[in-house]
């Protein structure tokens, strides 16, 4: 496999006829004819973007005369130039090869720090043309060598290698696309690497993701160095899985678990799996839908015995204490805990600390996150629990879809027992993992290497309050009499940078987060998820007379103009500032905020400003914007909806079952599929999870209570009402008459 890393050389003759220019362009030539392409420019430009090219090259020739050097200003300048040129290079990137080029003189002008990150100096007109070439694509070639990870690299080889195979994947390499013309195309469009390197188990010199060893074993190694754990395990089948494995490894049925109630459904799913017994901490809620931290009080072990007391299955469990604690580490909107208060408080009263960060496992990689996430340099071991860490590499980091991966950090007094852990691991597997998705494991991993990595993330976190800072610049230009879209945070915002933590902590009574009294410390948001908020309703769950913009329309309207958001809410939606992102989309996104805001307050009809959503749903084609959100923004006032579903995520569930003992009910077919004028005080078969916030409500062997019976019934009429706006709730199945049904246990 032959890669195209050219070589960069920045020399303000490159293309001029004099000496000199003749000199590096023979370099050039030289280099070339060794088999590496050279990308010649003057200068350049704008140093930070230019240093971008750094992912792009496998070396920089940067020349410089002793003309540079004429009298000591010029010569400060000229090394102060050098200076910023090399540390923007090493900000991001420790290996690449740097060479100066120049006069045997100009060396001695230039300080021993700036020096000492050269790969060498090359003399002008001393060695031949060709002696140079091979000695920087010597380097050259010796840097982009030492690039791939294990597992990545072992895939390339045997990619390249082209043996032919008589194992599965029966489509033998790709060659099986090409017997026929759909197949033809596939190959043609996912192209003969994707193809080549997706390989079965069966290929020894790749090593097993099944039982770790090999080049996998050696990548999850070098992840675990990365990621500062003492085990770290990659999983192809998403965090869904990860989180399922983690809890097989500990949980049997009966045993008591404390779990966060806005959780991801993959944890209910392992809670019925396991046949635990759940207790929930409750976290706050805010009135736009935002979900807070659960309270500092709630974590204290007195709290969580209490609730076990009052669960009516715990006296089933062979212990009163729990066996695992799992915590949402970012929620949806952001907010992260301080894992190492969680520590304090839990260590030896719980026996597993699992911290779900699906989107958090950039936070190892910046110091602005201090103990706001579960593992890092650095971070005290617990003496008794293990500290478990669960994280979606494919949300925030550079990994394909379903690229998961399991940190852990044994305690002082317990290693985890691979072997053990193992067995669960092989529970969720598939014994034909997707290659692609462990060597993207294995790339993302090594992206995070410093200074790459804390590199990424600071560029994400910068452009992340950038944005805020242009949305607030876009508000304060409209001024108090026009409306503009809010981005959820704290009032205060630094004027440059990113500001510190303490700046993005959550204080107690503070009006912006509405989640009332939080403990000091506790509780910060992080920047790179950006919740923006429409108009329309207050914090106190006040909805603003006659106009407001629902967030459904916005982002039906930004879909259309090719922007997809990642959650909507009711007057909000969220976007993500993944290390993927570039300024050029979020300053998009402020001007299709602007166009919106143009198209609403001109009341421009939809066939005009949404013509794909017409073409499916005509009856709107009249419809005015703005119109169009009053209508419905009334429809949910008059159900006085964002106080409703603060109540109902709120209110006190009750079980009646365990959930295992629900599923086993629905498993034999022991259930009633009810109509929901029927479901006030039955229990639950089904996961109830409306979407958004595709937090599950109701978990099977819940009853269901009126708030949301009236919550459902809300929906059910305004889906009738607004088709194309519908809210999407799982767990929810028409029968055959049209109307909605849940599945009840039967009585
Ligand atoms: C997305 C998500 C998961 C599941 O991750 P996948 O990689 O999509 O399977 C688990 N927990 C939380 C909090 C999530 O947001």
């Amino acid at each position: 496999m032959k890669f195209n890393f050219p070589i960069i050389i920045i020399d303000e003759d490159f293309r001029s006829e004099n000496t000199s220019g003749l000199g590096i362009r023979a370099l050039a030539k030289a280099i070339e004819a060794e088999g590496i392409e050279v990308l010649g420019v003057t200068s350049y430009g704008d140093l930070t973007s230019f240093v971008q090219q750094q992912s792009r090259g496998s070396a920089f020739i940067l020349s410089i005369d002793d003309e540079e050097f004429s009298s000591p200003e010029a010569s400060a300048k000229a090394v102060a130039d050098l200076r910023a040129f090399v540390e923007e290079i090493r900000f991001r990137n420790a290996d690449i090869p740097i060479f100066l080029h120049g006069e045997t003189r100009t060396t001695r002008h230039i300080p021993n720090d700036v020096l000492r990150e050269m790969h060498g100096f090359i003399h002008m007109f001393e060695d031949t043309p060709e002696f140079i070439a091979r000695y920087v694509v010597r380097e050259a070639r010796h840097y982009l060598e030492s690039l791939a990870p294990p597992f990545f690299r072992a895939l390339v080889h045997y990619a390249a290698d082209s043996s032919y195979s008589w194992h599965c994947p029966g489509h033998s390499g790709g060659v099986a696309f090409l017997k026929s013309p759909v197949g033809q195309m596939f190959h043609q469009f996912f192209g003969e690497n994707m193809l080549r390197a997706d390989v079965c188990n069966a290929v020894d010199e790749l090593g097993q993701l099944l039982d770790h060893t090999g080049p996998v074993a050696a990548s999850e190694r070098n992840a675990a160095r990365i990621f500062n754990c003492d085990h770290l395990y990659f999983v192809t089948n998403g965090t869904s899985t990860s989180n399922k494995m983690v809890w097989h490894t500990t949980v049997a049925p009966g045993d008591i678990v404390v779990v966060d109630r806005n959780c991801h459904k993959s944890i209910l799913h392992s809670i019925i799996m396991t046949g635990a017994v759940p207790v929930f901490l409750t976290p706050t809620r805010n009135h736009y839908g935002i979900i807070g931290p659960i309270p500092l009080r709630e974590f204290s072990m007195e709290n969580i015995e209490k609730k076990i007391a009052a669960n009516p299955f715990a006296h089933e469990a062979r212990s009163k204490k729990p066996r695992i604690l799992t915590i949402t580490q970012s929620t949806y909107d952001g907010v992260v805990y301080n894992v190492e208060t969680i520590k304090d408080m839990l260590d030896g009263q719980i026996d597993t600390l699992h911290f779900d960060e699906a989107w958090l496992p950039h936070a190892a990689f910046h110091d602005f996150y201090g103990d706001y996430h579960a593992i890092g340099a650095d971070r005290p071991r617990c003496r008794e629990s293990m500290v478990f860490s669960t994280q979606s590499t494919h949300k925030m980091l550079a990994g394909l879809s379903q690229a998961s991966q399991i940190l852990v950090q044994d305690s002082q007094t317990r290693k985890l027992d691979r072997d053990i852990f193992n067995e669960a691991y092989l529970m969720h597997t598939s014994t034909s993992p997707q290659y692609a998705i462990i060597a993207s494991c294995d790339v993302a991993a090594a992206m995070m290497e410093p200074p790459g990595g804390p590199a990424l993330v600071n560029e994400s976190l910068s452009e992340a309050v950038e944005f805020r800072r242009a949305m607030r610049k876009v508000d304060a230009e409209f001024g108090d009499e026009e409306w503009w879209f809010k981005v959820w945070g704290p009032e205060f915002l630094a004027e440059e940078g990113i500001g510190s933590r303490e700046d993005w902590t959550l204080k107690a009574g503070e009006s912006w987060h509405g989640f009332g009294d939080l403990a000091e410390g506790f509780n910060m948001l992080d920047p790179i998820k950006a919740t923006i908020i429409t108009p329309g309703l207050n914090m106190d769950g006040d909805f603003a007379d006659h106009t407001g913009i629902p967030a459904g329309i916005v982002t039906k309207y930004l879909a259309e103009h090719g922007i997809i958001v990642e959650k909507t809410g009711l007057y909000s939606f969220f976007i993500m500032f993944t290390i993927g992102i570039t300024k050029g989309r979020w300053n998009t996104m402020v001007t299709e905020l602007q166009q919106f805001k143009d198209d609403y307050d001109r009341n421009q009809p939809l066939w005009r400003v949404m013509p794909e959503f017409i073409a499916k749903h005509p009856r709107y084609e009249r419809v005015g914007l703005k119109d169009l959100c009053n209508q419905i923004h009334s429809f949910y006032t008059s159900h006085d909806i964002a106080r409703l579903t603060t109540e109902m995520y709120l209110s006190d569930m009750v079980p009646a079952m365990k959930p295992a003992d629900a599923w086993a009910r629905m498993a034999h077919r022991d259930i009633e599929r009810l109509p929901l004028d029927e479901l006030e005080g039955r229990v639950t078969a089904m996961l109830v999870t409306p979407y958004p916030p595709g937090i599950p409500l109701l978990i099977p062997g819940e009853r269901f209570n009126a708030t949301i019976v009236r919550y459902l019934k809300f929906a059910r009429d305004f889906n009738a009402r607004f088709p194309g706006f519908e809210t999407d709730i799982h767990g929810l199945v028409k029968g055959e008459d049209g109307r909605y049904h849940v599945d009840c246990v039967k009585d």
